[in-house]
């Protein structure tokens, strides 16, 4: 028999969500989703879940990930239950869920607390660059190896074993017993997803705000390339400098073009962000931009004068690699490609 959370109403308020407790279970949310099906159907089962307290059957649910919050929903909810928020949040608290470490949760549910992992990841490394005796060649040599070693390391410690805890939850304890060459057959929608998160263009309002998404991923996996495999800071190819000017561009432009309606509030998909919301899309500008000007900074020969601009770069960038990629919202991306994958592989029985 299913187990009732008391306290999951209000765990979820502390994820971000608002008053889900006001639906009265019309439908209409439902009826008015366009990624909703006979098969799939959310966003009021997700609710009815929530308002009962039935957080088990949600762990193992990947509808929250089949959601791409268009706001279609909470704008046509008859009693401001704010489904798509609500979405969102499950999207926070199955992050947090899937986290074996379970910082992810204590980030997300304290603001204070991630602006102390922040500063303290700026006092370390000023003590790295003071360590250095501020020698540029010396800290822009480790940065690079930084680079390399937090990929590898974030990956295998942090992420590979929260994505089998995901597949624990959503595909072994819901019972479902798929063949190991099913898992090969379906891999490409694993890939397809990840790289175009092509199911976004099933929403009403989406061609635009899935073109942006495209580009940015686009653009940030080709930056990390450039800069880890293929050391823009490091290298004299021409071609190499200017792919890795034209990258970093993309990523500022199109981020600040998201800061920027997301801070207008036009929209009701940016009328309720969370903190997290916002640590992605500034560090991923910042991140973008602090390249940009590092590069610009070399090709002047004036790096030597200007070594603030690089441990400034550093700086968010092991914020980045160390607190949002593992335990942030940049994870959505690749659980939400994993679910699709989970989905395909589910719906093979
Ligand atoms: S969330 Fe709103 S639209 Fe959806 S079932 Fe509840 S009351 Fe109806
Ligand atoms: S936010 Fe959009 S995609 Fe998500 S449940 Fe609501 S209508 Fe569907």
């Amino acid at each position: 028999m299913a187990k009732i959370n008391p306290d999951f109403k209000d765990e979820l308020k502390k994820y971000g969500a608002f008053d889900f407790n006001a639906c009265y279970n019309c439908g209409h949310c439902t009826a008015v989703c366009s990624l909703s099906t006979p098969e799939d159907s959310f966003p009021r089962e997700m609710v009815r879940l929530s308002v009962l307290g039935l957080d088990e059957n949600i762990q193992t649910s990947l509808k929250p990930w089949l959601c791409y919050y268009c706001g279609e929903c909470s704008e046509t909810c008859p009693r401001q239950a704010f489904p798509g928020e609500l979405m969102m949040t499950l999207r926070r608290w199955l992050t947090a869920k899937y986290d074996w470490t379970g910082l992810s949760g204590l980030l997300y549910k304290s603001l204070s607390l991630s602006i102390l992992f922040f500063v303290l990841l700026i006092a370390g490394v000023y003590y790295f660059a003071v360590s250095e005796q501020f020698n540029v060649e010396k800290i822009m040599h480790i940065g690079h190896y930084f680079e390399m070693f937090a990929i590898i390391g974030v990956f295998s410690i942090i992420i590979l074993p929260n994505i089998i805890r995901m597949w624990y939850f959503t595909i072994v304890k819901s019972g479902y017993k798929i063949k190991f060459n099913t898992y090969i057959k379906k891999f490409g929608e694993l890939i397809v997803h990840m790289f175009t998160q092509k199911r976004a263009l099933g929403c009403d309002d989406n061609q635009i705000r899935w073109f942006e998404h495209l580009i940015l991923v686009i653009g940030y996996l080709a930056l990390l390339f450039t800069t880890v495999v293929l050391d823009w800071f490091g290298t004299d190819n021409d071609f190499i400098i200017v792919l890795g000017y034209v990258e970093s561009a993309l990523i500022f432009i199109v981020t600040f073009i998201f800061i920027f309606e997301r801070s207008k509030k036009t929209t009701e998909l940016s009328s309720h962000s969370h903190p997290s919301d916002w640590f992605f899309v500034i560090w991923l500008f910042l991140m973008g931009l602090s390249a940009f000007f590092v590069r610009i900074f070399i090709d002047t020969g004036l790096i030597h004068q200007n070594l603030w601009m690089y441990l400034f770069h550093l700086t968010v960038l092991v914020q980045w690699a160390l607190i949002i990629v593992p335990f942030g919202k940049w994870t959505h991306f690749l659980y939400r490609s994993f679910a699709m994958y989970f989905d395909a592989l589910k719906k093979t029985k």
